[in-house]
């Protein structure tokens, strides 16, 4: 048996995707690697077909409990003996685990990093064969990371005090050089192999809206995809509150996420959603990491996250099984301001020069977010840019790319507002409420507007032609200018030092507006109907899947993954010689699946012809 062999008996693939064959092949050959690639590049069989190649056990260290269990089915449900270890176990069930262990029964073992601490775990281990030592999401030990967890560093003196050296593997999405060269000096890899693989992820489509009324706008996104599953990230916990609510009451299978429910909520929301008995998930950052569900078709941002590598990550949770999906941002300026103020409370306790490094570091992150959501260039252009990989100047498969930019001069428009902000500051004696401001720039007769004498002003009505949203477009884009300071608290708008280069020296403002091409909807139809047969037995499939995962009590991926069930779509195996040819489906499966889902394609042939 070799890896080609694992690969296809196992696991159901013919071929290893990018970076796969190299990381596997050193690790056979005893070599340390570091393997960077994307979400759902395909990381886990890297160090999972080695471990069926070797001698010994491996243990894998993961972060997240749910991420264990998860892959501890998957790997069952392909008969390879895994087991994992936390603290979700009673005391019987470790137990047994250890048990297992000493008699050899596992091939792999899943452990978070907490147990290397334990002096039980510690004691076992010194007995145990371990061929390899996989640390998952091995950013974790990195300070400069978003996910630091400390209890990563003791992985390096656990495996010190290992009588061999195991082969060690370490595994990330986060290239940055900095996380990089962490990982390798405090993991100690011994001359690693490192295989980075790209970073494009070309099924999903990005794109960065600014919408008025974001609530409005996540109603509108969930409920036009009602039948596919997504996540919705929010910043806090209340706007977590306030969208699941909202969905909610329109009809929305949503549930939620965050730190501030008890543990047993958080663990029976996020299985209701994995399980795909909730089809929205709206959740803090504080949802994800780990969760390995692949059929995720879009992932909404309602606020702008803290930096890029975060929002890849988080974006990135959507179409690992390698369909279509979406990513889409709602951006608004005032997400800056929220996001300033979260990243003054994680200071943590380090020394002054310390805390001041890494707040420079953090505002630089937020900076290159913030430029990632103003960009009118191709926004995976600006993604790969972050991750240092060179690509074509458009994709064709972004909100940029498939919109066509206006710049619009507005430097007349702006003088008019600039102008009628300091007069009506002049006239009133304190600060300027934007709502008063449009209103006066519009002409309205308001009542107070009229007794606070606002309408003898030279500017009131100067812009009575702009319609309400057109001047708050332009009011945000002067904020981002920064020719304004707006309030959000408490809606007010002043002048900045600035606003004089407009106001007087007559520097140019202009604005990007879009144009939305001709309904992309159509084209899609177009498309389907070609494919109509396939399509229709998909859902056959994806009911019959649903079906047997209730049944088995498993999540539907781990039954098949989408893709599986698109390639058996469109392949139509009658046969079990064929069906063994379909994506994904290896012998375990083969053996269990065959016949449902055999009888179910044959019935449809019978039916409805090829
Ligand atoms: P990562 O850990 O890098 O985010 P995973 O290891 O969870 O990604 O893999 C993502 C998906 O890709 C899984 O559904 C997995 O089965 C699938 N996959 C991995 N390798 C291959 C391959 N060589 N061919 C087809 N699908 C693959
Ligand atoms: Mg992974
Ligand atoms: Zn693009």
């Amino acid at each position: 048996m070799n890896q080609y062999d694992v690969l296809k008996q196992y696991f159901g693939y013919t071929s290893f995707r990018g970076g796969q064959e190299q990381l596997i092949d050193s690790v056979l050959e005893g070599r340390d690697v570091l393997g960077i690639m994307p979400t759902g590049g395909g990381k886990s069989i890297c160090y999972q077909i080695p471990a069926m190649l070797f001698e010994g056990i491996t243990l894998v260290i993961s972060p997240l409990i749910s991420l264990m269990k998860d892959q501890v089915m998957a790997l069952g449900s392909v008969n390879i003996a895994a087991a994992y270890i936390n603290s979700s176990l009673t005391a019987e069930q470790i137990a047994r685990v250890y048990r297992n262990l000493q008699n050899g029964v596992y091939k792999i073992l899943y452990i978070a990093p907490e147990r290397l601490d334990s002096y039980g775990f510690a004691e076992l281990a010194r007995h145990l064969p371990i061929s390899m030592v996989a640390v998952d999401e091995a950013h974790c030990i990195s300070q400069w990371g978003n996910d630091f967890r400390p209890s990563y560093l003791r992985i390096t003196a656990f495996i010190a005090s290992l009588p061999r050296r195991p082969v060690v593997a370490a595994f990330t999405a986060t290239a940055t050089e900095q996380v990089r060269l962490d990982i390798e000096q405090k993991l100690r890899l011994c001359n690693p192999v490192r295989v980075i693989t790209g970073f494009d992820r070309p099924n999903l489509k990005f794109e960065v809206i600014t919408p008025r009324r974001k609530a409005d706008a996540v109603l509108e996104l969930v409920s036009a995809r009602r039948d596919k599953s997504g996540i919705v990230y929010c910043m806090t916990r209340a706007n977590v509150e306030k969208i699941c609510e909202l969905l909610q009451e329109n009809g929305i299978a949503a549930t939620r996420y965050h730190a501030g429910l008890s543990d047993r909520e958080r663990q029976q929301n996020q299985e209701d959603f994995v399980y795909d008995r909730q089809t929205v998930m709206v959740a803090t950052n504080a949802f994800g990491m780990g969760i390995d569900k692949s059929n995720v078709s879009y992932v909404i941002h309602y606020n702008m996250p803290l930096s890029l590598e975060a929002y890849y990550q988080e974006a990135g949770r959507a179409g690992r099984d390698g369909e279509k999906a979406e990513c889409i941002l709602l951006y608004a300026p005032s997400d800056i301001m929220t996001a300033k103020t979260l990243l003054e409370h994680t200071e943590g306790n380090a020394s002054p020069e310390q805390a001041d490094e890494l707040r420079r570091r953090d505002h630089e992150r937020l900076d290159r977010m913030v430029a990632y959501c103003r960009t009118t260039n191709c926004l995976r252009g600006n993604i790969l840019d972050y991750f240092g990989q060179p690509h074509a100047p458009t994709c064709g498969n972004c909100g940029n790319c498939l919109t066509t930019f206006m710049h619009k001069d507005i430097t007349v428009e702006s003088q008019k507002i600039l102008s009628c902000i300091k007069r009506m500051r002049d006239h009133l004696g304190y600060s300027v409420g934007s709502v008063m401001l449009v209103r006066v720039l519009r002409g309205s007769k308001d009542k107070r507007i009229v007794a606070l004498g606002l309408d003898a002003l030279s500017t009131y009505g100067i812009m009575a032609e702009n319609s309400r949203q057109e001047l708050n477009e332009m009011l945000d884009r002067l904020a981002e200018l920064g020719y304004i300071y707006k309030n959000t608290a408490y809606a007010t708008v002043a002048l900045s030092e600035t606003a004089r280069n407009v106001l007087f020296d007559g520097e140019r403002v202009t604005m990007a507006s879009k144009e939305v091409p001709q309904k992309a909807r159509k084209k899609k139809r177009r498309g389907e109907s070609q494919n109509d047969s396939s399509r229709d037995l998909y859902e056959r499939l994806r009911k019959l899947r649903f079906s047997l995962a209730l049944e088995q009590n498993v999540p539907a991926y781990v039954v098949f993954s989408n893709a599986t069930l698109a390639d058996m779509a469109d392949k139509k195996p009658t046969d079990l010689d064929a069906f063994m040819e379909v994506s994904g489906v290896g012998r375990a499966k083969a053996a269990l699946y065959s016949e449902p889902f055999l009888a179910e394609i044959n019935a449809y042939i019978d039916r409805y012809g090829e």
